[in-house]
């Protein structure tokens, strides 16, 4: 079999993979990136499980579910009166599907314009830099390149007790293409999964459980914003049962029985659907050939330095198959740096400065460390806290739901960590990122000018209350 020779081939067009490519073609680089992603209606899509069955459809019902939940709880308080209110499942689905598909059909095109080789099916790497082609007739090729990346992301996690069936226990996946509102539905893990995709559906009308086997919840968060997160979630009618360890599900004729134990022992819940949202893994399957010297690790990651080598040839791994947090920011970035790398250009990503967010009502978003973590470094530190009730655009959008902290260092200033619950902590949070990045210190934001009236004004006002200097509201 002749072998077709690259510069680079990345396995997997999802936000880790496709960057990847096109950078290294914008690069002047000969690339081919090979991606099996199908959807359900047995077609190829780029995009991975980002484009395809996360970020953006859940962005899409989470923005249709939250703008029928304000028409239905919020709008009276402007003066709307909305009569005869209406939800239309297959309409809002639609709508998502339309996103999906612009969005996935947008990567074949910009592979198109950057000249990247798209490949659809499978991808396997094999020793000498040599990686088989499946395509989707089942015919194969051989292909070589300088440099593979290997771009495979990441599955969902099955409880062993109860299999995914697609109808009744379902990924989140599953959980995204729900035809109508189920009446009870059961969510296994309160973590972001679990968080986004029942917030979607309680606000069109589901009656939520959400079991979480930690006491604690969200424990990744700074504990002011998780406690203000779990007071808004609980009130929007998430019934959030923390310490509840889930055993097993009994389908019956009155629905799922899903048994859990708590600190009160053995618990019961009987729901419609549920949506199994415990992690997600690495995704190696049928990858990598003999001899290849690509390590796993024993959870499955592909094992790599801080410049994402396997350090088996000029093999690389970048996004939710290697460590870090399973984000797609961070798998893009570490995409372009590693086609930066190969070019022979500077490139470097700072992984202690990856932004999270959750994009529920109220939205949280943070980036650096939190408290407890600096508490805990022993390092001394100051806070300042605004509340959004103080911020005039927060209550004119009738939004005026939590706060912006900033965690600064007391010896030189440099801000260590922001966490931001409330209206657009997703967008807020940038500048923090941005000034941490440079290491900016608190009067770096208190000397910035801030537009009024904006929320960005809160963050503005956060970094003066460290300090407490804070304008619009009484420092203490
Ligand atoms: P993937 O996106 O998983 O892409 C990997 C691609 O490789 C897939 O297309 C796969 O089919 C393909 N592939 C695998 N093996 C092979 C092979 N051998 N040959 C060919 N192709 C192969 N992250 C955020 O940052 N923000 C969010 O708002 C967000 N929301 C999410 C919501 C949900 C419901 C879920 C499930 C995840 C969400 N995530 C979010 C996480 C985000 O989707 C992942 O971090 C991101 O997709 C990882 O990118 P990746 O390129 O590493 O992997
Ligand atoms: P997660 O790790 O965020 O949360 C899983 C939760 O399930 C944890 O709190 C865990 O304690 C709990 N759990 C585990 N086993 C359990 C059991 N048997 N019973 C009850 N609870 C149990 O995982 P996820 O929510 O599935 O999300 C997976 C990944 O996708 C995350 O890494 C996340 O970063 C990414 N993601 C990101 C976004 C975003 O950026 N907004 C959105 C969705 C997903």
């Amino acid at each position: 079999m002749t072998e077709t020779t690259f510069d680079v081939i990345v396995i997997g067009a999802g936000p880790a993979g496709y960057p990847c490519a096109i950078r290294a073609a914008q690069n002047g680089l000969k690339v081919a990136c090979i991606d099996g992603w199908k959807n359900r209606d047995g077609k190829y899509a780029f995009g991975g499980t980002c484009l395809n069955a996360g970020c953006i459809p859940s962005k899409a019902l989470l923005e249709s579910s939250e703008l029928y939940h304000r028409a239905h709880a919020e709008f009276a308080a402007h003066g709307i009166q909305v009569g005869g209110l209406g939800l239309d499942v297959a309409t809002m689905q639609k709508r998502k599907a339309g996103i999906v598909k612009a969005s996935t059909q947008g990567i074949a095109g910009l592979f198109k314009a950057a000249g990247v080789t798209a490949l659809q099916g499978h991808g396997r790497l094999l020793a000498g830099n040599r990686v088989e082609y499946t395509a989707g007739d089942g015919s194969t090729r051989a292909l070589v390149a300088k440099h593979v990346v290997l771009a495979t992301g990441s599955a969902p996690m099955e409880l062993k007790s109860m299999p995914f069936d697609g109808q009744t226990i379902v990924d989140s996946w599953g959980a995204l293409e729900f035809e109508a509102v189920p009446k009870r539905l059961g969510v296994i893990g309160a973590g972001v999964i679990g968080l986004e995709l029942g917030s979607v559906w309680r606000r069109l009308g589901a009656e939520v459980v959400v079991l979480e086997a930690l006491e604690q919840f969200l424990p990744m968060a700074d504990q002011a914003v998780a406690k203000e997160a779990l007071k808004h979630f609980r009130k929007l009618g998430l019934d959030i049962r923390l310490g509840a360890k889930v055993s097993a599900a009994k389908a019956g004729k009155d629905g799922v029985a899903v048994a859990y134990t708590d600190a009160k022992g053995e618990q019961a819940v009987t729901v419609d659907k549920v949506v199994v949202a415990i992690g997600r893994r690495p995704w190696t399957k049928d990858l990598l050939g003999e001899g290849t010297g690509v390590e796993v690790d024993p959870r499955g990651f592909i094992q790599v330095d801080h410049e994402c080598r396997t350090g088996a040839g000029n093999v690389w791994a970048v996004g939710d198959v290697v460590r870090g947090p399973m984000l797609a920011h961070k798998g893009k970035e570490e995409g372009v740096m590693v086609a930066d790398l190969i070019a022979g250009q500077f490139s470097e990503v700072n992984l202690k400065l990856v932004p999270s967010v959750i994009y529920t009502a109220p939205e949280i978003a943070w980036v650096g460390q939190t408290e407890e973590q600096v508490k805990a470094s022993g390092r001394a530190y100051k806070v300042g806290s605004f509340p959004f009730m103080a911020s005039g655009r927060a209550r004119a959008m009738e939004a005026p739901a939590g706060f912006a902290k900033l965690i600064a260092a007391q010896d030189d200033d440099e801000i260590l960590g922001v966490h931001v619950i409330g209206p657009m902590a997703g967008e807020l949070i940038a500048e923090a990122v941005l000034a941490m990045e440079y290491s900016a210190s608190t009067e770096d934001l208190q000397r910035t000018i801030h537009a009024h009236p904006t929320l960005s004004e809160g963050l503005h006002e956060a970094a003066l209350a460290a300090d407490k200097r804070a304008i619009d509201m009484p420092n203490r």
